[in-house]
């Protein structure tokens, strides 16, 4: 992550227009659902690929995010959100009480499930396979099939939607009003702009695999004073379906050339039994 805090150029938010976003039915990326429609998406820098090291095929991009717009836009850049200073700063620490006075509030308690098809590949904490073992799982993962919408865990204001955090694609940081970030990773698209508020359940973004990520899936992590903490007992009704046994993937040799029989998955969840072989990377 630090590599992420020194990459990298600062973000300026452009204020684009006078609308803020207008729901549509749209049937281009998910065919019969109802996804949000930016007036306008941030210009993208194509695929964003790295070009050597050791994730050389992995890519930030495309990138593919609403741009800031209207009164919403113009807030978001008056309290400094939206930028990649202010991304480190959720990432390190806490958010800055003005941002957190900007949240709306929490719509129920715990955390909604984020995608209502998706399926738990891997939980919290050590459950890394191969060199990366040792350094802890910061969220869970989430399978699912490109495009599949991803809703708000809980109410808030988004901080950052772009993707210059390396390794985490297109992201997406919502700060809720009791100071938490939940922090949606890979995204293929994001809908909303730093500065706009999110319901609980609001569909936000679409799943993908943008960033460092094996597979398509939502990597999602949940922060408190800027430290990641397990998600996982905090929804309130994830569902059942989320929690069967996933067929076996065929496994990338080369990045998980060992594997443990322990279980992957942060023990709590006994549901949680997933033999996937998805190795992502965030
Ligand atoms: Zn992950």
């Amino acid at each position: 992550m630090l590599v992420a805090l020194l990459m990298g150029l600062t973000y300026v938010p452009q204020i684009v227009g006078a609308e803020g976003v207008r729901l549509a039915r749209a049937g281009s990326e998910t065919a019969g659902a109802a996804l949000p429609k930016p007036a306008a998406w941030q210009p993208s820098r194509g695929r964003e690929c790295r070009n050597r090291g050791r994730y050389k095929r992995f890519c930030a991009g495309p990138r593919r995010v609403a741009a800031p717009r209207g009164a919403a836009g113009r807030l978001g850049q008056q309290l400094g959100l939206g930028s990649r200073k202010a991304a480190s700063q959720l990432l390190l620490g806490s958010p800055d009480p003005e941002w957190v006075a900007h949240a709306p509030p929490a719509a129920a308690p715990g955390l909604a499930w984020p995608v209502d098809e998706g399926k738990f590949w891997r939980g919290f904490g050590n459950v890394r396979r191969g060199p990366k073992r040792k350094q802890g799982h910061k969220g869970i993962d989430v399978g699912a099939t490109e495009s599949s919408p991803i809703r708000a865990v809980q109410s808030g204001i988004v901080a950052y939607a772009d993707n210059e955090l390396t390794g985490y694609g297109n992201v997406l940081m919502v700060i809720h009003a009791d100071g938490s970030v939940a922090l949606y990773a890979h995204c293929k698209a994001i809908f909303v702009f730093a500065g706009q508020t999110v319901e609980r359940g609001q569909i936000v973004a679409l799943v993908g695999h943008t960033g460092i990520a094996r597979g398509t899936h939502l990597h999602f992590e949940y922060r408190r004073r800027g430290r990641p903490r397990d998600p996982l007992p905090l929804f309130t009704e994830p569902p059942q379906s989320a929690f069967a046994a996933i067929p076996h993937r065929r496994r990338n040799r080369a990045e998980s050339p060992a594997r443990s029989p322990r279980s992957q998955v942060a023990a709590k969840s006994a549901a949680a039994t997933s033999r996937s072989s998805h190795v992502a990377t965030q």
